[in-house]
C-alpha cells in the first residue's frame, strides 16, 4: 500500500449474486494518525479520525471516496493519533454520528471533541451498534487508557471486517474475533530487535512492549498463523507500523510465509492505501 498508485479494487464478488460488496481502505495508519474506512451500498463509516480533515479529504479524494456519505465515526480510544481530526470533521460533516465509550469520552481532550455533543453516543466496551448495513461490535482491548475498544464490523450477507490496533497483547477474544473476519486491519507495530537497539528511553520501550502497549510483528504473526488453515481471513492489512522501530520490508518478510493463504498488505504511515473490494483475490485480479 506504499505504491502511491490510484488503483482501486472493486471487483464483483463471486460469493453469490446477492452478496453485498464491501470496500475498505486505510486513510491513515500509525502513531502520526489513524483512520480506517468501510463502505457498503453507499453507506460508509470510519474507525478513528487521527489526521486533519483537510488531509483526510485529500486522501479520500485520491481513491474516489466521498466523505459526504459518511454516517458514523467509531473511536477506539482517546490517544491523539485516533481523535485529532474529530472536531473539524464533525463540523464539516454535520450528519456524522460519533460513537465512543464513556471512559474515552471522559479523557478525550476538549479541543478534539465535536462541538455538538448530541452527536456523541456512548457505547459500552461490549456493544453492538447498527448503522445502515453494518453491525458494529465493540470489545475491550488491553491498552494504556481506561476504556479502549476494538471493532468488528459485520455486513449481513457480506464481509466481516476487523479493526485491531493499539493492543498490548493477544487475547483469546481477539483471536476469536479475527477468526470471524474476511478482511482485517491488524497492528504490527514494532520489530523487537529494532526497538531494543533503538534510541527510545527505557520507560518508553517498556511501555510499548508491556501488556498495555502495542503488538510486535512477532505477536501479530503468531496470532494470524494460529488461525485454522481454512480460516475466512483472506485480506490482512498490517497497520500502525512504527516509524522508528519497524520497516514495511521487515513486516512483509515476517508475514511472507502466510501469503499463500491470504492477501497481505502493509498500511502506509504517509498516504492512503488501496481501496479493497470484497474478495478481489478470488478472481485472481491483483493490482
Ligand atoms: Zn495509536
Ligand atoms: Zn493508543
Amino acid at each position: 500500500m506504499d505504491n502511491g498508485t490510484k488503483d482501486t479494487e472493486t471487483k464483483q464478488s463471486i460469493g453469490g449474486k446477492d452478496r453485498r460488496i464491501v470496500q475498505i481502505c486505510s486513510l491513515a495508519s500509525g502513531s502520526n494518525g489513524n483512520a480506517y474506512y468501510v463502505q457498503c451500498e453507499g453507506v460508509s463509516l470510519l474507525v478513528d479520525c487521527g489526521i486533519s480533515f483537510r488531509e483526510l479529504s485529500n486522501r479520500a479524494k485520491k481513491r474516489g471516496i466521498d466523505l459526504k456519505q459518511l454516517s458514523a465515526l467509531f473511536i477506539t480510544h482517546e490517544h491523539s493519533d485516533h481523535v485529532r481530526g474529530m472536531k473539524v470533521m464533525t463540523n464539516h460533516l454535520k450528519h456524522v454520528n460519533v460513537y465512543m465509550t464513556a471512559g474515552t469520552k471522559k479523557n478525550v481532550k476538549e479541543y478534539y471533541m465535536p462541538i455538538n455533543r448530541s452527536r456523541v453516543h456512548l457505547i459500552g466496551q461490549e456493544s453492538e451498534t447498527v448503522v445502515g448495513p453494518f453491525k458494529v461490535r465493540s470489545f475491550a482491548k488491553p491498552h494504556d487508557v481506561p476504556e479502549p475498544v476494538s471493532y468488528t464490523i459485520e455486513v449481513e450477507n457480506g464481509a466481516t471486517i476487523g479493526v485491531y490496533t493499539d493492543i498490548g497483547e493477544v487475547t483469546d477474544r481477539l483471536r476469536d474475533e479475527l477468526s470471524k473476519c474476511d478482511m482485517a486491519f491488524l497492528e504490527s507495530n514494532y520489530d523487537v530487535e529494532m526497538l531494543r537497539k533503538g534510541h527510545y528511553p527505557q520507560n518508553l520501550k517498556d511501555r510499548i512492549v508491556g501488556g498495555d502497549g502495542h503488538l510486535s510483528n512477532r505477536q501479530a504473526y503468531d496470532l494470524v498463523s494460529s488461525l485454522p488453515a481454512d480460516s475466512r481471513l483472506k485480506c490482512l492489512i498490517l497497520s500502525h507500523i512504527s516509524a522508528d522501530n519497524n520497516k514495511p520490508e521487515i513486516v512483509r518478510d515476517v508475514f511472507g510465509s502466510l501469503s499463500y493463504r491470504m492477501r497481505i498488505e502493509v498500511a502506509s504511515r504517509h498516504d492512503v492505501g488501496l481501496l479493497f473490494g470484497d474478495m478481489p483475490w478470488q478472481d485472481g485480479c491483483d493490482d
